[in-house]
């Protein structure tokens, strides 16, 4: 854990006991904070007090004491209505912050030798697998790498700060806004599309909210920006007008003069003026469809910024192991692959997947967003048949029946996968792959997107090594 020892002998509020709340309590009173932590729910209170929080409950407080309130990146300070810390925070004029604010105080407070180095990811999407990615090539490059942030653990429960280690930060805009001081070393903007806009009221709201990644940063460090979007372009040519650091594109659509692309999934680094190939992509299993290929580039951009060597970045991604729950492949029975990406949680996402493969058997639904599959259609014609689950099935059986795609409401994922892998292995096709990526949120089902990847892997494991036995059994016959 890191101490934060920025509010030493100050009164700090901490609202939202959940992970990230109860390691900025605990930071912060290691640091010498006195520290005021509550919740709304009494069981997050017992449950941070049994890990030695100090619970006071903030509705009684006089906040004119308070140097900052740390709020739960998730509880909103605005829109769509502000929580009553944040309005008792506003009207006293006390700072309302997050975990990563405390984080980025407590390195610029160090000597500048002293400090780490910092790589921050943000985008709407791709976030998690660059943020992964970036930390195994360090870790592959021999460096000391943590990732954090929105993903595994927060900011502050990473190990001890010293010169030489990397943190690979991955930022939401919903951190990024109450984020101030950070000076990111390399800071990565992967993509724009319209999300959150409840909490940011607009888009020009989330896109400033996420364009803070950028702030603070010096002549020394890069900024690494996808330009295949007319927002992200225009953002790259605000920032360059703005002249304040190295600016490094990254497209999958298109060879740049300058900059790092990708071209028939091979990686090309143009950025000291010489084209160089760096990996041939199609060889990154763990990698596959052109939107893993902008995180491969963006991950290559500001790694290499950093000073490490092309040629050992370009090896160190062809061995990248992935993330489950995104694109991941499970195994295969025979001919057909079983692909598990639940993540995909709205049409977006799936869109990815949908476009990556053909001969998909695809299993998708739970709890609709709005817009439905309906953006997807372009890509109806690489799916073989669908098996709808959960409360969007009436919903998608619509919109299939009407583009003319074969679908069968399954109801449950357990039968839609035995439906998919039964007709999959008796279609004929070429590599055909039973594909979870639901397009949907997953709460009238499953816990969460994870429970929902874990079940997919359970139930096609068993059906692998049923496969696997059989295939040993009629060979031993
Ligand atoms: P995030 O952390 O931003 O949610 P992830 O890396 O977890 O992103 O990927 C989530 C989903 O978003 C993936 O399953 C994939 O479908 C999609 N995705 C990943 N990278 C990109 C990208 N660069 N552009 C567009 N979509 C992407």
């Amino acid at each position: 854990m890191i101490k934060a020892a920025t509010y030493n002998g100050q009164t700090v509020a901490v609202f939202g006991l959940g992970r990230t709340g109860i390691t900025a309590a605990l930071a912060l009173a290691k640091g010498g904070a006195n520290v005021w932590a509550w919740d709304d729910s009494e069981a997050a209170r017992e449950a941070a007090l049994k890990q030695g929080v100090q619970i006071r409950d903030l509705s009684s407080a006089d906040w004119s004491e308070f140097a900052a309130l740390v709020l739960s990146p998730g509880v909103p300070h605005k829109l769509p209505h502000a929580h009553w810390t944040a309005v008792k925070a506003e009207a006293a004029h006390v700072p309302i912050i997050c975990d990563i604010e405390i984080f980025a105080q407590e390195i610029a407070a160090r000597p500048e030798h002293q400090r780490p180095k910092i790589i921050a990811i943000t985008g709407t999407n791709g976030k998690s697998t660059t943020t992964s990615l970036i930390g195994h090539i360090l870790n592959a490059c021999g460096k000391d790498a943590e990732i954090g942030g929105n993903i595994g653990r927060g900011v502050l429960d990473l190990d001890k700060m010293h010169a030489g280690k990397h943190y690979v930060i991955e930022l939401s805009s919903y951190q990024l806004e109450r984020t101030h001081s950070l000076r990111a070393n390399a800071a990565l903007f992967l993509n724009l599309s319209p999300d959150h806009l409840e909490r940011h009221g607009d888009m020009a709201g989330y896109e400033a909210a996420k364009l803070r990644i950028f702030d603070n940063q010096t002549s020394d460090d890069a900024a690494v920006i996808g330009v295949d979007s007319d927002a992200t372009k225009r953002i790259y040519s605000e920032l360059t007008a703005k002249n304040g650091r190295r600016i490094i594109p990254v497209s999958t659509r298109k060879s740049l003069g300058r900059g790092v692309s990708v071209m028939n999934g091979k990686l090309y680094s143009n950025i000291n003026g010489k084209c160089v190939e760096v990996c041939d992509l199609s060889k990154a299993t763990a990698l596959e469809g052109k939107h893993n290929h902008q995180n491969a580039a963006a991950a290559f951009a500001a790694v290499q910024s950093l000073g490490l060597n092309p040629k050992a970045i370009g090896e160190a991604i062809l061995s990248f192991p992935g993330l489950a729950h995104r694109m991941e492949t499970i195994g295969s029975a025979g001919p057909v692959r079983f692909v598990n990406d639940s993540k995909a949680t709205n049409a977006d996402a799936a869109k990815q997947a949908l476009k990556s493969y053909d001969n998909i058997f695809w299993v998708a639904g739970g709890v609709a967003k709005s817009g439905g599959i309906e953006p997807l259609k372009e890509f109806f014609p690489n799916i073989a048949k669908a098996y709808l689950i959960g409360e969007a099935a009436p919903e998608f059986h619509k919109t299939l029946t009407k583009h003319k795609v074969e679908h069968k409401v399954s109801g449950t994922l357990d039968k839609a996968i035995l439906c998919a892998t039964r007709d999959a292995m008796h279609s004929g096709m070429k590599n055909p792959i039973v594909l979870l990526s639901p397009a949907c949120a997953s709460f009238d089902q499953f816990k969460n997107f994870e429970t929902r990847g874990e079940a997919f892997r359970k139930e096609t494991s068993r059906i692998i090594e049923l496969f696997e036995r059989e295939k040993h059994r009629m060979s031993a016959a």
